[in-house]
């Protein structure tokens, strides 16, 4: 697991390589306004001494989500320095986590007895992990696409989890190396082999960190089998936001475009997309940091939407770019016969969305007979 790796070590050989190699091109800077208020990798790095706590917490305002290393012209990627240093700042105590009270309950709520739930069937060797805000928002959805997903792999099995990926962005190494071994362990040991992800958080963090478990994209999943029959469009003309969390992710990409267009939906791009796509403003959690570097990201993906309906694969985007036009979620294309007509759908809001999720997991045993069940145990 890449968790197990020795922070100090790793933080001063990423610093190395970016202070030695960064040519300060500004290409990264002319795209995010983190940097554009710090300067490039290499002015950060030479202005600051890396034991100052404050120069570690800075990584706070960065939100992870990797566009200047897509845009980098010799390959770095100062995204994962900004981890790095929030993991550092984690270890030296110095790690501003009261600012996130709000976020690491819904974390600890989304791997607690009450809304957890594991049903594998006999011989199960996949399971579909919806995520914590697919559910929340779409619990139907989710539902009707594990009963389809059943009709496909027959012995798939559902976990309903969290992956533990706001701890991993705000340093919290331990915490999430220790819940991901759990949930790994208890995976293994019964049998499973492969993940079917509808979350892109969820499947970074599994292709990441998830091995010997193999992880597979949902939306990849029903264009290699086909997708639900159903209604189509008229050939009307969307856009697609591909996720920060899945820039690295070329098959998916193809994949959330080809269910589109099984829709009857003519795809147009917007000018950041796949690879150079911006975050929603919720990358990194930088909201609860700095709001204005979190609305930054959101302007500049709506500004590029030119008022066309918007389709996302992450339903924790479709509710940060929720004032754009229309957002909706690929499942909403999938098991909404009305969205295709009317270019809207219904989105649960906080608190239902934590009521919506106790809801699923009651449908899922009340009507699921698995071979082996759990709802996980208390963290240590
Ligand atoms: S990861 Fe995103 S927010 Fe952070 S420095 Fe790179 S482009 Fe800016
Ligand atoms: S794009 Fe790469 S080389 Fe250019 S300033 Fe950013 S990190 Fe340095």
């Amino acid at each position: 697991m890449k968790n197990t790796h020795n922070p100090v070590s790793n933080k001063i050989s990423l610093f190395d390589e970016i202070h030695n190699t960064c040519i300060d091109c500004h290409e990264c800077q002319a795209e995010c306004a983190f940097l554009k208020r710090y300067g490039t990798p290499r002015a950060i790095l030479s202005a600051k001494d890396s034991s100052d706590s404050a120069f570690l917490n800075l990584a706070y305002e960065c939100s992870l989500c990797g566009l200047c290393g897509a845009v980098c012209p010799v390959g770095l990627r100062p995204g994962e320095m900004f981890l790095e240093m929030r993991r550092a700042a984690v270890l030296a105590g110095s790690a501003p986590l009261k600012s996130y009270k709000k976020i690491m309950a819904y974390e600890k709520r989304g791997t607690s007895k009450r809304y957890t739930w594991y049903c594998l069937p006999e011989n199960c060797d996949t399971v579909f992990f919806p995520g914590c805000a697919l559910p929340g928002t779409r619990p139907g959805k989710t539902l009707a696409l594990y009963q389809y997903l059943k009709t496909l792999i027959p012995g798939i099995g559902i976990v309903l989890d969290c992956c533990c990926k706001i701890s991993r962005d705000l340093g919290r190494t331990r915490h999430y190396a220790d819940m991901l071994s759990e949930m790994k362990s208890f995976l293994l040991k019964h049998g499973v082999k492969r993940i079917l992800t509808a979350c892109p958080n969820c499947h970074m963090i599994f292709t990441a960190d998830g091995a010997p478990l193999e992880a597979i994209s949902v939306y990849v999943t029903l264009i290699e089998n086909g997708p639900p029959p159903g209604p189509t469009a008229d050939g009307r003309t969307i856009t697609v936001h591909d996720p920060c969390t899945a820039r690295d992710e070329p098959v998916m990409h193809d994949a959330a475009r080809a269910l589109a267009r099984s829709k009857g939906l003519c795809v147009t791009e917007m000018a950041h997309f796949g690879e150079k796509t911006f975050c929603c403003g919720k990358g990194g959690a930088v909201q609860f940091r700095d709001p204005t570097l979190s609305a930054a990201w959101n302007d500049k993906r709506i500004n590029e939407v030119d008022d066309r309906p918007m389709i996302t694969y992450c339903a924790g985007c479709t509710q940060a770019l929720k004032n754009t036009p229309p957002v909706l979620h690929i499942l909403d294309l999938l098991f909404d016969p009305d969205c295709l007509a009317t270019g809207k759908t219904r989105q649960s809001k906080w608190p239902l969305t934590y009521l919506n999720r106790l809801w699923l997991k009651y449908l899922i045993k009340k009507h699921e007979n698995p071979a082996v069940f759990r709802e996980r145990p208390p963290a240590r």
